[in-house]
C-alpha cells in the first residue's frame, strides 16, 4: 500500500533505528542522512547517506527525490527543508516548527507569547554582558542553539562562574526549585487532532546531565496530571505541530508548571511506548507523516526505562555478563543501539522494564540498577 512512497529520515541514531523498525511494518522505503558513516541506521538502511543535516546542499541533494522527510533530531537546516516542501515533499514537522524550537530564547518568547508557562529568561549576547547581569544570580545559562544533553546549560551560582562559561548567545533562566521534572509525548495531526500520552517522570544523573531513568505514569495528583496534558496539547498547537512533540516541563516545589523544552520528533522520554503504550511513538510518528489515523496513545503497563552506558573498556565484558543474569528475569525489554567506538559514558541502550504494578517495575529496576553498576564499579 505504502511501498511506493520514498521516505526519508534526517539523523541516523538510534531514534532513527526505531523509527525505521516501524516503517518496516509499514513497507516504507526509507533512506536516512547522518554525517557518521557508523551511525546504528547505516546498519539497516540500503539507502543511507553520509552529509551533514546543517548543511543546505546536503539536505536538499537527500531529500529532492523522496515523496515525505522526517526527522530524528531538531539540529537540521531549515531553509533546506524550506525548499524541500516547495518542491512538492511533505516535510515533518514543518520547517516553522522546527525553526522555533532550534534556538531556546526564541522557543520561550513564542511560548510566553501563547500564555504557555515558562521560567523567566533573559538574552545575553556573550561573557561581557553576561557580567552586567550578575542581580540574576544564581540562575541556569543556555546556550541558545545546539545544546542537547545538558551540553551547553550551566548552572551560575555566582559572577565568579560566568569565567567558566561557554560562548553565547544564552538564555539566562530563573533557577527553578524543581520538585519534578516530567516529559509528556504528544502527537498531533494536520486536521488538528492530539493525542496525549501518559506523563513520564525524568529522574538525572546531576553530574552527566544525562537522563538516568524515568518512570510512567508519573506519581501525579489527578488535578496535576490533567494540567500537564492540557499544557502539552496547548503547546502542540502554539507551534502547530504535525507529528510527535515531547514536551518537558517542571513542577516547582510550590505546585507551579513550566515547560522547559520541546522536542518536534520521537524522544529518549518516549522509549517505553514501544513497550508500554498501545501505539509507539515511532509508529505514531509513521502514522502521522503517512497522513494515517493516529493511534490510541493509552499505556497499557507501568514501566520503567534506564539507559545503559558505554563502560570503561575494562568494565565491558562485566556489563556484558550484568545483561545476561539481567535478561533471565520476565518482562525486561533490552534495546542496544548498534553504536560503534563508544565514549566511555555515551549512551548505548537502554531497558525497559514493565509489570501490572508500578511499584513492582520499579522494585525490579532497582535491582537492575544495581547489577549493571557491579558490572559498571
Ligand atoms: P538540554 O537541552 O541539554 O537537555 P535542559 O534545558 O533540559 O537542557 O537542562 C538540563 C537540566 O538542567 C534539566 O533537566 C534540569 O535538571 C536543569 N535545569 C534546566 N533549566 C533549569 C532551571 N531554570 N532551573 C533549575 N534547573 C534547571
Amino acid at each position: 500500500m505504502f511501498s511506493d512512497l520514498k521516505i526519508g529520515i534526517i539523523g541516523g541514531g538510534q531514534l532513527g533505528a526505531m523509527l525505521i523498525r516501524y516503517a518496516i511494518d509499514y513497507g516504507l522505503d526509507v533512506s536516512v542522512l547522518d554525517n557518521d558513516p557508523k551511525a546504528p541506521c547505516s546498519r539497516y538502511s540500503r539507502s543511507f547517506h553520509v552529509g551533514d543535516p546543517m548543511s543546505f546542499d546536503d539536505v536538499v541533494n537527500f531529500g529532492k527525490d523522496l515523496d515525505v522527510v522526517t526527522i530524528e533530531k531538531e539540529a537540521v537546516d531549515v531553509a533546506a527543508l524550506k525548499a524541500l516542501r516547495d518542491k512538492g515533499v511533505k516535510v515533518y514537522p514543518s520547517p516553522e516548527t522546527l525553526e522555533i524550537i532550534q534556538d531556546k530564547y526564541l522557543q520561550k518568547s513564542h511560548l510566553k507569547k501563547h500564555n504557555i508557562p515558562v521560567a523567566m529568561g533573559w538574552l545575553v549576547m556573550d561573557k561581557e554582558q553576561l557580567s552586567l547581569h550578575t542581580e540574576k544570580l544564581p540562575g541556569i545559562l543556555k546556550k541558545c542553539t545546539q545544546g542537547y544533553d545538558g551540553k551547553g546549560v550551566l548552572m551560575l551560582q555566582t559572577a565568579e562562574d560566568i569565567a567558566s562559561a561557554f560562548d553565547g548567545p544564552y538564555v539566562l533562566e530563573e533557577l527553578v526549585d524543581i520538585h519534578q521534572e516530567i516529559s509528556v509525548i504528544v502527537s498531533r495531526n494536520e486536521s488538528g487532532v492530539i493525542e496525549c500520552y501518559d506523563p513520564v517522570h525524568m529522574v538525572f544523573d546531576k553530574e552527566r546531565m544525562l537522563l538516568d531513568f524515568q518512570i510512567c505514569p508519573a506519581d501525579l495528583d489527578q488535578d496535576t496530571a490533567m494540567k500537564v496534558c492540557a499544557i502539552a496539547k496547548r503547546v502542540a498547537e502554539a507551534v502547530e505541530l504535525t507529528g510527535i512533540m515531547a514536551v518537558e516541563m517542571f513542577i516547582a516545589r510550590n505546585g507551579k508548571i513550566y515547560v522547559n523544552e520541546l522536542a518536534p520528533r520521537p524522544h529518549n522520554s518516549g522509549h517505553h511506548t514501544i513497550e508500554a503504550a498501545k501505539t509507539s511513538q515511532f509508529e505514531q510518528q509513521i502514522r502521522l507523516i503517512l497522513e494515517l489515523p493516529m493511534g490510541s496513545a493509552q499505556t497499557t503497563f507501568p514501566s520503567v526505562m534506564l539507559n545503559i552506558l558505554e563502560p570503561a573498556a575494562q568494565k565491558k565484558k562485566a556489563v556484558m555478563d550484568a545483561l545476561k543474569t539481567i535478561l533471565c528475569t520476565n518482562d525486561i525489554h533490552l534495546h542496544w543501539y548498534g553504536k560503534t567506538g563508544g565514549k566511555e559514558g555515551r549512551k548505548m541502550g537502554h531497558i525497559t522494564i514493565t509489570d501490572t504494578d508500578r511499584k513492582e517495575a520499579i522494585a525490579k529496576s532497582i535491582m537492575i540498577k544495581h547489577i549493571l553498576k557491579e558490572g559498571h564499579a
